[in-house]
């Protein structure tokens, strides 16, 4: 009993934040869910967190956009978000821009400790200039420290995102250091939390699934059929062999194999390999079943949030009350302690 007591009394005199943000490029994919969404929701449900979310819109205009359509993207991950199960009454959501006053307030204040250097040698940066050579903005230079801001406004220590993220999360660690030595603020150094599906891989047998990449997801949205055609399309080989790929397209499929069916049916398709052969067709309509099967709930949760347009905009109003209270704490305090406040 004393013990237990004990342990809520830590609870609430320990508060661990969380904060997670997604870009409204286009719907949500696998890697998303899996990689993200999966963690956000395990943190929720965790008592020893307080949960922060946020569809991160501004950060969607560091790469070549559509403005006339960003708004209406952004309450589309919002409602994707409350689909896969994300609470507003237990975490605080929002969209980024309800609180761009103070989020690039903050970032333009993190930007003094960081050198151009150190953000020009981002290897997500390097790999943005390549995919978009024309597009090699101040805002893009600046992507990182927008996200640090994100993380730092709400003093979350951790982050659940997927594997790709960490070089930006290594920026954040950097900058609260930074901030801390130079200012004496206290910044906690925020980690990832990571989840089984932290790399989900891309359907076309390399790379990573991305929605900036024609042909390597699977949606949130997708049909049964839709998910039977995209994995057909998936490269596989002969079905048979010595030694089970570790890599390529058989290697992704066994990988969603084991995150959709579960380890022993990866292993069962591995003994099949080196002995009677894997027949792919069975394998991918099984697949997607598995897969529709997890997406279906979400699909119809979906259906009903959209009836109710009222709520989502209620929703969205909380999430930024209950951040912004948060936020501006964060920013009056290190205004004040950079001799401005
Ligand atoms: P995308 O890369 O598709 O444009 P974002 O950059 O908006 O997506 O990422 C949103 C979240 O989804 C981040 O936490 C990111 O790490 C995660 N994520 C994106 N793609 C994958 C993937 N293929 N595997 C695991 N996580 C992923």
């Amino acid at each position: 009993m004393i013990k237990c007591s004990l342990k809520k009394e830590i609870m609430n005199t320990i508060r661990n934040r969380v904060l997670a943000g997604m870009r409204p490029t286009g719907r949500l994919h696998l890697g998303n869910y899996l990689g993200a969404a999966k963690g956000m929701l395990a943190l929720q449900d965790d008592p020893d967190f307080d949960t922060l979310f946020t569809v991160v819109d501004i950060h969607a205009t560091t790469t070549p956009y559509d403005q006339k359509t960003l708004k209406a993207s952004a309450r589309d991950v919002f409602i994707d978000y409350l689909s896969v199960g994300l609470d507003p009454e237990k975490s605080a959501i929002t969209i980024q821009s309800d609180l761009s006053d103070l989020i690039t307030q903050l970032s333009f204040y993190l930007s003094s400790v960081m050198s151009v250097a150190r953000m020009q040698h981002l290897p997500t940066f390097k790999e943005k200039v390549k995919q978009h050579p024309d597009n090699v903005t101040m805002a893009l230079l600046n992507y990182p420290l927008l996200m640090a801001a994100d993380i730092l406004i709400y003093k979350a220590s951790k982050v659940p995102v997927g594997i790709d993220q960490e070089p930006h999360l290594e920026i954040a660690r950097e900058v609260a250091r930074k901030m801390n030595e130079r200012f004496g603020t206290d910044f906690p150094e925020p980690t990832r939390f990571a989840t089984v599906g932290e790399y989900v891989p891309s359907l076309l047998g390399g790379g990573k699934m991305s929605k900036s990449v024609e042909g390597s997801s699977i949606e949130l949205d997708d049909n049964l059929d839709t998910i039977i055609s995209k994995l057909k399309k998936a490269p596989t080989d002969s079905g048979r062999g010595n030694k089970v790929p570790v890599e390529g397209g058989v290697a992704n499929l066994l990988q969603f194999v084991k995150l959709f069916e579960g380890e022993d049916s990866r292993k069962h398709y591995e003994i099949l390999y080196t002995s009677s052969g894997i027949r792919y067709g069975d394998l991918k309509k099984q697949l997607a079943e598995a897969i529709f099967a997890e997406l279906k709930p979400i699909q119809e949760k979906r259906v009903e949030l959209e009836k109710n347009p009222e709520y989502i905009d209620k929703m969205i109003a909380l999430g930024a009350k209950k951040s912004r209270a948060i936020a501006e704490k964060t920013v009056e305090e290190v205004k004040k302690k950079m001799g401005l406040g």
